[in-house]
């Protein structure tokens, strides 16, 4: 019925954070799950994989990285202020070879796979980074992100693979509100999923409530012009709404500054979000209010940002910092963030969760737990030691 139909058996299946099997398998044809169940009945398989005593769950999903952004790992200033860092990142970019861009990027699409990523929300400034993400077996939305004015748009190559390529603003306080709104209108028009880093600094509150500030003497600085952007006199998140940027098929990242207000305000809207909690940390001694975002009802998805401005890209490493850093958060919703959460986020429903019906993209981990609240637990505070791409 199914053609060739393999099973994967480990000691423990998640099939998602709070669904557990133990001594269960799970069928693949063709890249679907067919059935999820127990070995005491017999599986319906023509071969079984049996991975050992650890854990197959759903691929983690990434749903915050700039791949092409990789070669500057530890060359930037991250000490002295959000400023400092993206002078140092703009010094920096112009003076990387583009093979030494290519290659860094290669590898970074290696380091996501091995850490166990198979679904990722790209922001790829510099060159098309599709077939390199496609090579690792990488699923996802390529945005590529635009600054500055207004301009012509063309729409972007539509698939390339398992990976939807698409068109970003960069954020509120470099890029036009005029080109916002264009991107987003192009976006809907084309059915193409939009994102937005917003709310990330104080120097953009700052920018956007009055034009003036740190961020405004840094444009001037460079020449650029932002006198006539009517977008002043409003926080990130009210100046998303007038622009019309609010809606289920946009994802917003960072939100560092959100007022309880707009927060509820998200939550209405039905928009995406996703948090950077060690890129906040290290850029802005700043992070999102994570509880409160649950509270609202928004499912926030994890990504890790670039290397940039995080020491890694894994995502095993960053639930772990979130969990030392939001102790009120239960392992559970982690984990519900870094799996179908993401997949929400990037709009691949048939991601993050295994079960019947579903795309067979699973990692093993490689854990020895007592039991599924154990798992869950160590999962989130200790990355393992080894991570393997399953079905994909
Ligand atoms: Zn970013």
């Amino acid at each position: 019925m199914h053609g060739e139909v393999t099973c994967h058996k480990a000691r423990l299946i998640m099939q998602a954070p709070g669904r557990w099997r133990s001594g269960g398998f799970v069928a693949v044809s063709q890249g679907r799950i067919v059935e999820v169940g127990d070995l005491g009945k017999k599986p319906p398989c023509s071969k079984m994989v049996d991975h050992g005593s650890g854990i197959l769950m759903p691929a983690l999903v990434n749903a915050h990285t700039h791949l092409t952004l990789s070669a500057l790992h530890e060359r930037l200033e991250t000490s002295k202020g959000f400023l400092a860092w993206v002078e140092s990142l703009i010094r920096n970019s112009s003076e990387l070879s583009p093979q030494e861009a290519l290659r860094s990027t290669r590898e970074a699409a290696r380091t996501l796979r091995e850490t166990g990523t198979g679904l990722v929300g790209e922001f790829g400034p510099f060159f098309p980074v599709e077939e390199h993400l496609a090579f690792m077996g990488l699923e996802g939305v390529v945005w590529q992100e635009f600054l500055g004015e207004e301009r012509d748009l063309v729409a972007p190559s539509q698939t390339f693979g398992g990976l939807v390529s698409s068109l970003a603003g960069h954020a509120p306080h470099t890029t036009s509100p005029k080109l916002l709104k264009k991107i987003k209108t192009l976006c809907l028009k084309w059915d193409l999923p939009f994102s937005l880093h917003l709310a990330e600094s104080q120097e953009e509150v700052e920018f956007l409530q009055s034009g003036q500030g740190k961020w405004a003497r840094f444009l001037e600085s460079r020449q650029f012009s932002f006198r006539d952007w009517d977008c002043f006199g409003l926080s990130p998140v009210k100046l998303a709404q007038r622009l019309g940027l609010l809606d289920p098929k946009t994802l917003l990242v960072h939100l560092i500054h959100v007022s309880p207000k707009e927060v509820e305000l998200l939550a209405q809207s039905g928009v995406g979000v996703c948090v950077c909690p060690r890129s906040n940390w290290k850029l802005h001694r700043a992070l999102p209010r994570l509880m409160e975002f649950l509270k609202a009802g928004l499912k926030p998805a994890l990504g890790t940002d670039s290397l940039a401005s995080v020491d890694s890209l894994s995502l095993f490493e960053e639930m772990q910092f979130t969990a030392r850093n939001y102790p009120d958060l239960k392992p559970r919703e982690i984990l519900q963030m870094a799996t179908a959460n993401g997949a929400r986020a990037l709009w691949r429903q048939d991601l993050g969760l295994l079960e019947k019906g579903r795309s067979a993209r699973m990692i093993y981990v490689e854990l020895d737990a007592a039991d599924p609240w154990r798992a869950e637990e160590r999962l989130v505070i200790e990355p393992p030691a080894l991570v393997k791409p399953v079905g994909w």
